[in-house]
Order: structure tokens, then C-alpha cells, then sequence
């Protein structure tokens, strides 16, 4: 063991999934064409004022109740003043002192118990417009030969979560991040796609030596968007941090972006310090008061958190099955099959290998249908993979499937079995000198003589039982 640990801490931001943007009533969709979305209130025209969508602020209560958060009784919002081409403003509206969500915890289920993440806060704010760099050879900023701006996304609601540094490897970190991520999905207020830009990660790290107390200067990875490129810039950034500490450097606080081609980390800007943004309280705005009725009725919507869900699931399954199946939401879908009586380890095998290959929507299998089909007994290969291949397609029908089973009467294989005995007499001495490996291909050829209708794992045995007696 390393006398180093990681010490990671994380800020993620979800896009939240309301039909309009945070402080206007333009609609948000994702992919309309650029700058269609806009008005007077997402384009800072003088004069236009905000005014608060509802839905957003009952979107992140609802998130601190499922991270039991404390939810404020006067929550405010404050202008944090940068100048960016995208933030016409000159100033975003978040919130700072006083948060919608205070200190909350996420308990996130492991193989070896439960680890308790704390939540610092959860806050609301609006997200920047959509800068394009555009011609240049980069197809960065750095070497553009010009930029152009989509406000559609400026102003969407976003939800930020921080957590306290108390993730202690980049595998915890990911796991935190995905039961987050299902939290926030099953909770209805954010789809929280990476790939799509409406969830994307700032992940803090450092690095001590054991036992050591505090902490020390910390490495802000911005704007993470892959959970494979989050892993990686952890080890990356821990792996160059303890290097520096070894070679007896010290090190300063700075903002960095990950590269995934080299694996490397290149330096963004210096960290700005909280009072550059000079936050103060948002004067167009009036402070937020969730009457207690409403945070009432938003905690008794909260589903069963997934956490729990992976530890009712693990028994049966085991803790990485119950883990993948709760966070690749298909959990549902394995509960649909046992309940109509496929057995528990037959359900999970189907469920994460062969069903997940298709990549389908586990929401649109027909699970009466696909759990009669997996309880067939003797039922080819070749019937299973094309019912799991039509299992979430429309007019699937168990019928077409579940007549298909495999021959396994031993009276029924026996002259295809002895006629492979008769034709391959060299393998046939190999078995009975000892090489069981050859057993393989005298099945292949049985099965290919009843034109792939056997039951290999009868044939399996009639086989050894022949090249036993006969010796
Ligand atoms: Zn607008």
C-alpha cells in the first residue's frame, strides 16, 4: 500500500429538466437551431427582468431532500460577476450565502460497506450561453479564426452539488458519481447525460501522506464530461502530485484540464478566489421561502433511493451485479423477470449480458413474454438471441421463441452421435488417450449434424458416456 492517498472532492452540475429556462419563459430544447431560444431576459437587454421558474426551485428541493440535505427556510440569490463573451449579464445569477440545499450526505453502497459521502450544499443557478470556435486549425480558442455564440443554452437552469473531499480513490469517486447520477435521474428532474453536456463534473484533487492531518494544496479539474476521462484525470493528477512531493516540491492551488491523448494535465487559469466574483445579493430577486407544506409533498415524491436498492438486490445476485443492474437502470426490468419466476442468476446473466448488448431501452421489453422465453427448458442458442434481439421491439411474441427447444432425447441424438464416433476415429483415440480437450470439436460436429438442434450440454454427456463404455 502507497503511503500517499488521493483525496478527491467534487462539484457537479446537472442541466435541470424544466420546460423553460431558470429566469424567462423561452423553451429549452436541446438541438433547436441557434439563438432561437432567446429573449430580452437571456439576452441582458437593459430593463428586462428575472423572474424564477417554479419548477426549478421544486427540482432542487427535491434533490436535497434525496441527499437528506437541510432545505433553506430563506434561500437567496446572488450575482457572481465575471465577464465572458457567453454571459452577457457580465454577472451569473447563483446562489452563495445562503443555498437552497444545505449540508446533506450521499451513502454510497461498496462490497466492503457503506461509504458516507457529505454533501456541502446544493444551489440553483442559470448556465451560461454556448461559445463555437470555429475555422483555424484547432478548433479551439487558442488559434480560431473566429467564435460565435448560442445563447439557446444560456440561462438554463443548473443545478450545482458539492460534495466535501472525502472520496479516497478514483474508483470511489465514480461510484459516488454514478449513484448521484441515478439519483438525480430517478428523481425525474434531470436526464444527467454526460455525453450530452446536461451533467459534467469540476473534480477537485490532492494528495497527503496517511495519518497526515488537513489537507493539502488541491488541483481543480474543470468541466469533466466522461466518467472514463474522470477516473483517469484522478490518477493523472495524483500520480503528478506525489511526483512533485518526492522530488521535495511544493505545490499551488490551480485549475487544470485533463487531456485524454496524452494523459496528461495542462494548466486552464489560476484559481480565482471567491471575492474576485464579488457575490452580492441578486436585488431583481426576491428571497425563496418554501412553505413547509410544499417541501412536505416534494419529500413524500422522492422514490426509494438506489443505494437501498443495491443492497435489497445484492443477496440474490451478488454486490457488482446489484451495483450494475441499479445503476444502469435496469433493475426494474431483472425485478419484472424473477417476479414472473426466471431464476434470480438467469435473470441477472440475461439482463447484463446478452439484453444490455442491444443497447435497447430496458423500459420496452415485454417481460411476461421474455420471462416465459428464458424458462423454456432446452431452448437453442440461436431461439434465445433472436428473442433477446426482438425482446424490446414492437409485435415480439414469446410463441415464435419458446417452440424452439433443442433435442435432447439421448435415443434421439444417438445415431447423429455415433456417426461423428464413426467418421472421426482420430479424435476418438486422442479422448481415450487422454486429451479431453478434443471432446470440443466432436460436439461441434454433432451439432452441426442435427443442423444446430442438439442440446450441447446433453451431447456433452452422451459424448463422454460413449467414449467411456465403448473403450
Ligand atoms: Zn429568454
Amino acid at each position: 500500500m502507497s503511503e500517499w492517498e488521493i483525496v478527491v472532492g467534487l462539484e457537479v452540475h446537472a442541466h435541470l429538466k424544466t420546460r423553460t429556462k431558470m429566469f424567462c419563459r423561452c423553451e429549452l430544447e436541446y438541438g433547436a437551431a441557434e439563438n432561437t431560444r432567446t429573449c430580452p431576459v437571456c439576452l441582458a437587454h437593459p430593463g428586462a427582468l428575472p423572474v424564477v421558474n417554479g419548477r426549478a426551485i421544486e427540482y432542487t428541493i427535491k434533490l436535497g431532500l434525496a441527499l437528506e440535505c437541510e432545505i433553506a427556510s430563506n434561500a437567496v440569490f446572488a450575482r457572481k460577476n465575471y465577464f465572458y463573451p457567453d454571459l452577457p449579464k457580465g454577472y451569473q445569477i447563483s446562489q452563495y450565502e445562503a443555498p437552497l440545499c444545505g449540508p446533506g450526505r450521499l451513502v454510497v453502497p461498496t462490497a466492503d460497506g457503506d461509504e458516507v459521502v457529505r454533501i456541502v450544499r446544493a444551489h440553483l443557478e442559470e448556465d451560461a450561453a454556448k461559445t463555437l470556435h470555429a475555422g483555424g486549425a484547432t478548433g479551439r480558442s487558442v488559434g480560431a479564426e473566429y467564435s460565435l455564440v448560442d445563447f439557446n443554452r444560456g440561462g438554463t437552469p443548473l443545478l450545482e452539488i458539492v460534495s466535501e473531499p472525502d472520496l479516497r480513490s478514483s474508483e470511489a469517486a465514480l461510484r459516488f458519481l454514478r449513484l448521484l447520477r441515478q439519483t438525480i435521474v430517478e428523481l425525474g428532474i434531470s436526464d444527467a447525460e454526460m455525453e450530452k453536456g446536461t451533467m459534467r463534473a469540476d473534480v477537485n484533487v490532492s494528495v497527503r501522506k496517511r495519518g497526515e492531518e488537513g489537507y493539502r494544496p488541491r488541483w481543480e479539474l474543470k468541466n469533466m464530461n466522461s466518467f472514463t476521462f474522470i477516473g483517469r484525470g484522478i490518477e493523472a493528477a495524483a500520480r503528478e502530485q506525489i511526483a512533485a512531493y518526492e522530488r521535495g516540491e511544493t505545490l499551488q492551488q490551480s485549475t487544470y484540464d485533463y487531456e485524454p491523448d496524452t494523459d496528461r494535465l495542462t494548466v486552464h487559469r489560476s484559481k480565482e478566489e471567491a471575492d474576485d466574483y464579488r457575490y452580492f445579493p441578486e436585488p431583481d430577486l426576491v428571497p425563496i421561502e418554501p412553505p413547509a407544506e410544499l417541501v412536505e409533498r416534494l419529500r413524500a415524491e422522492v422514490p426509494d433511493p438506489p443505494g437501498a436498492r443495491i443492497r435489497r438486490l445484492e443477496p440474490a445476485v451478488g454486490f457488482d451485479v446489484a451495483y450494475a443492474l441499479v445503476t444502469t437502470e435496469r433493475d426494474l426490468l431483472y425485478a419484472g423477470l424473477v417476479a414472473d419466476g426466471v431464476e434470480p442468476r438467469l435473470a441477472a446473466n440475461w439482463v447484463m449480458n446478452d439484453f444490455a448488448a442491444t443497447g435497447d431501452d430496458p423500459g420496452a421489453v415485454d417481460v411476461a413474454g421474455m420471462a416465459a422465453v428464458l424458462k423454456t427448458p432446452g431452448l437453442t442458442r440461436d431461439a434465445l438471441a433472436e428473442a433477446t434481439a426482438a425482446s424490446a421491439q414492437p409485435g415480439f411474441s414469446a410463441a415464435d421463441y419458446t417452440s424452439r427447444t433443442a433435442v435432447s432425447d439421448a435415443s434421439e441424438l444417438g445415431p447423429a452421435i455415433d456417426a461423428v464416433l464413426a467418421a472421426n476415429p482420430q479424435q476418438v483415440e486422442t479422448y481415450r488417450g487422454g486429451k479431453e480437450g478434443v471432446l470440443g470439436f466432436l460436439v461441434g460436429q454433432v451439432m452441426k449434424e442435427t443442423q444446430g438442434k442438439a442440446d450441447a450440454k446433453v451431447v456433452n454427456q452422451l459424448l463422454r458416456e460413449k467414449l467411456t463404455q465403448d473403450a
